[in-house]
């Protein structure tokens, strides 16, 4: 039995640092408690611990997981891996946002199905900054006509930006991807007068930087809950 509850205060206590680093008010930075491949107790465990936003990345694990939580009714589940365009119900009927973002045919899908259920859906939309490392996430470059075709999904709501940072021992490799995504962000924010507030970076391994960096979630898992297997 790990003691997540002292994890939780120690994640806590060093986001909070971050943002006192950098002149930040830490109400700013929404905690993502990444509970894929947990059990359920996890997520109940970290729920007393005061989490209430949970990252999973398989609708499958997802749909079992809220199944079995359904007692706790202020549990926010955001899915933060790629799905499958079959899987779009599922989105729909368990997911409270989708940060991962980046297809079209999957929006046009999330769409009619939020239509139907007479529903919306937060989205960020999820960006490459790493290019080679991972294939996940659109170019930079593409992010400004994605986003302009979302307009005609208007069931989709767009709040910012999501990135996975290239895994790398360098501060200043890692600093870039966060800043190229703080780059796309202001593009999309001058195109549009405003918006884009989100920014979703930083995981167990960066949150720190990211937070220099203007993250406002950060998405944690292994710190709070161990190695995953
Ligand atoms: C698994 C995962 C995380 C959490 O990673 P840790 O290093 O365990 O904190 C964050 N974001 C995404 C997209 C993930 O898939």
């Amino acid at each position: 039995m790990t003691d997540i509850g002292g994890r939780i205060d120690e994640v806590r206590a060093q986001i909070a640092a971050a943002c006192a680093d950098a002149g930040r008010d830490p109400a700013e930075v929404r905690l993502l408690a990444v509970t894929k491949t947990r059990p359920a107790q996890t997520v109940r465990d970290a729920y007393a611990n005061g989490c209430r936003w949970f990252g999973e990345n398989r609708l499958q694990e997802l749909r079992e997981k809220s199944a079995e939580l359904s007692d706790l009714d202020d549990v926010s589940w955001s899915v933060i891996g790629h799905v499958q365009r079959n899987k779009a119900g599922a989105v729909v009927d368990l997911a409270a946002e989708l940060q991962s973002l980046d297809s079209l045919e999957l929006a046009a899908d999330l769409d009619r199905r939020l239509r139907a259920a007479d529903k919306t859906l937060e989205v960020l939309v999820q960006v490459n900054t790493s290019r080679e490392t991972t294939k996940s996430g659109l170019a930079p470059d593409d992010v400004d006509a994605f986003t302009r075709a979302l307009r005609d999904h208007s069931r989709l709501v767009p709040t910012g930006l999501m990135t996975i940072a290239v895994p790398s021992p360098d501060d200043a490799e890692v600093a870039a991807c966060f800043d190229e995504l703080v780059a796309v962000r202001d593009r999309l924010r001058d195109r549009d007068g405003g918006g884009w507030d989100d920014l979703s970076m930083g995981m167990s391994g960066d949150f720190r930087l990211a937070i220099a960096h203007g993250s406002t979630c950060v998405r944690i898992g292994s710190a709070l809950f161990g190695p995953r297997d």
